[in-house]
């Protein structure tokens, strides 16, 4: 770290953090209101076709800090694969705990058999819901293990005018199936929470008298505030034994091309969350 480096990042010197993929850039109107999280700026991971140095660093070695990086310290003792899992768990906290002020005893439902699904699972477990229940793709296998591993109901495809399972709180993480959308309005208990954490641009057969007949609200899900970062450092700490050997599996860079491969077998997805290391 240089000597002009910013006070922001000499505080965590010598400390293990997680960098926020996200990297505002300081400038939009997002950012000068104080919501870096929406900012459009390339991330961490997103590769920038110009010579320049427009390209920050994910999937190498090194990464470009600036006065702009959002970084969070972590226990130095935290595995690998959990350490990165503060990530989605981070816009589980966003969503469920932030935007939706999940309370314990309420019972939450989560569409989307992936890692952001498993992620917002997690968080609503910490939070003591009464139930949750995940409901998606059976594709999605290594979510589908992990979340019954930790005591999640799977419930397969949300099915359409949801006949008596309502829930307080309900997100989609997918935009695949677009119906998802509608099935989480119909899903949701009176003056429930529903969040739509979904990029879909198709209709979605969602019924606007369903959010006014039951008091909803509705809340657009879109990554993770450095104070949600925060909350699932400490999550993913707390939850540390339960996780252990359910969540993330770990692989060296020899075997990075063939595991990334099996990701997608015949169309489906895995759901999984995975790391690629040097060391072993
Ligand atoms: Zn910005």
């Amino acid at each position: 770290m240089g000597p002009k480096a910013p006070d922001t990042l000499k505080q965590f010197l010598g400390q293990r953090v997680v960098v926020d993929d996200a990297r505002p850039c300081g400038v939009c109107e997002w950012c000068r209101q104080g919501q870096r999280r929406y900012c459009k700026a390339p991330r961490y991971g997103h590769i920038v076709e110009e010579p320049t140095t427009h390209n920050f660093g994910g999937y190498a070695d090194a990464i470009t800090l600036d006065r702009q990086s959002v970084l969070v310290p972590i226990s130095p003792e935290l595995p690998i694969e959990l350490a990165t899992f503060i990530v989605p768990v981070g816009s589980g906290a966003e969503w469920l705990l932030l935007d939706c002020n999940l309370q314990p005893g309420e019972s939450v439902a989560v569409l989307g058999t992936s890692r952001m699904g498993l992620a917002s699972c997690v968080v609503a477990l910490h939070q003591r819901a009464r139930e949750v229940v995940l409901y998606g793709h059976p594709g999605g296998v290594d979510a589908i293990r992990a979340a019954k591993a930790l005591g999640v109901t799977v419930r397969g495809e949300p099915a359409e005018r949801a006949a008596g399972d309502l829930y307080d709180v309900v997100v989609v993480v997918t935009e695949t199936p677009a119906s998802y959308a509608a099935r989480a309005v119909e899903m949701a208990a009176a003056r429930g929470r529903v969040v739509m954490a979904s990029t879909s641009m198709e209709p979605s057969g969602l019924i606007p008298e369903f959010i006014r007949r039951k008091g909803l609200t509705l809340k657009g899900g879109r990554g993770a505030s450095e104070v949600a970062l925060t909350q699932a450092a400490s999550i993913v700490s707390a939850q540390r034994e339960a996780l252990n050997g359910k969540i993330g599996e770990r692989y060296s860079l020899e075997q990075a091309e063939i595991q990334i491969k099996s990701l997608l077998q015949s169309g489906i997805a895995r759901g999984t969350h995975m790391v690629i290391s040097g060391r072993s």
